[in-house]
């Protein structure tokens, strides 16, 4: 069975949320662990966590995606910027804990001037800080365009981060194909090789997760701009052919498309259809 869902609010609560995922036949789901624009996260309701917990149970939903917010930056030229990030994503981890080993999706971040080789050892810094305390969660690094100095658009560079931190049997990839696309992987046409290069470069083993997305720019336009399946460069049957090639096709997907209900539930539907 296809495992697909789609990025949700958790605002109202965990078991709320299940139930918003379980009504568009999503099997999965991505949340934000705090309001993206930072701040402090809610305080955790134990209740709602077990409801949540046992709805997974009861439905056969193995994994969920926590996604740090965005706006934190593990590698920027400022330290108290560096070390806000650090205390965040360790107080997420701490929270996440009593989700019982779920995966938690960050971006590395931008090295903003400094170069990517001082770039790359800050957020192997950062990783080796959070995964030195015990943890039942696995933390994903996420492919990214390759916009302004952002680091983390090859696999390279994904492979650098993972091959120097001390600790990864809980670390893993989460791969965004818009992104990937936009950073110069082509999917559309040349998938089996794309899929290649990564096993050979990180290891097809570590990838966990797959944001699926479609693409408002053109190939390689190291621009991160996410559009509904089908109405971007990458296009339906691409996106179709990826969710059923032999690598990928046990993974959990999840849609980060510009969609609220009625469109992701739409977009499930068509992917569930075109499955298997
Ligand atoms: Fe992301
Ligand atoms: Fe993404
Ligand atoms: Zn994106």
């Amino acid at each position: 069975m296809l495992t697909i869902g789609a990025h949700l609010s958790c605002a109202k609560g965990f078991y709320e949320m299940g139930q918003e995922m379980l009504a568009m036949n999503a099997n999965t789901c991505q949340f934000f662990t705090r309001n993206p624009r930072g701040g402090q996260a809610k305080e955790l309701n134990l209740n709602d966590i077990e409801a949540f917990l046992n709805l997974m149970k009861e439905n056969a939903v193995e994994k969920i995606l926590a996604h740090a917010s965005y706006t934190i930056n593990p590698c920027s030229d400022k330290e108290e910027t560096r070390i806000f990030a650090l205390e965040t994503m360790a107080d997420d981890l701490n929270r996440l804990t009593a989700l019982n080993g779920q995966y938690y999706n960050f971006h590395p971040g931008c090295h903003v001037g400094q170069g990517i080789e001082t770039g790359l050892m800050q957020i192997v810094s950062l990783i080796n800080h959070l995964l030195s305390t015990q943890t039942n969660t696995t933390v994903l690094l996420e492919t990214m365009s390759g916009k302004g100095s952002e680091i983390g658009s090859t696999f390279d560079e994904i492979a650098a981060i993972i091959n120097q931190s001390n600790d990864t049997e809980k670390l893993g990839v989460c791969m965004d194909t818009c992104h990937i696309y936009s950073a110069g992987y082509d999917i559309v046409h040349r998938l089996d090789d794309v899929l290649e290069e990564f096993d050979q470069k990180i290891g097809l083993k570590r990838l966990k997760m797959i944001h699926l997305n479609d693409s408002l720019t053109p190939f390689n336009s190291h621009k991160d701009r996410h559009a509904k399946i089908g109405a971007g460069s990458i296009g339906t049957e691409a996106i179709i052919r990826l969710i059923n090639h032999p690598l990928l096709k046990d993974l959990p997907f999840i849609l980060e498309t510009p969609n609220v209900f009625e469109g992701y539930k739409a977009e499930i539907a068509l992917l569930r259809a075109n499955y298997g």
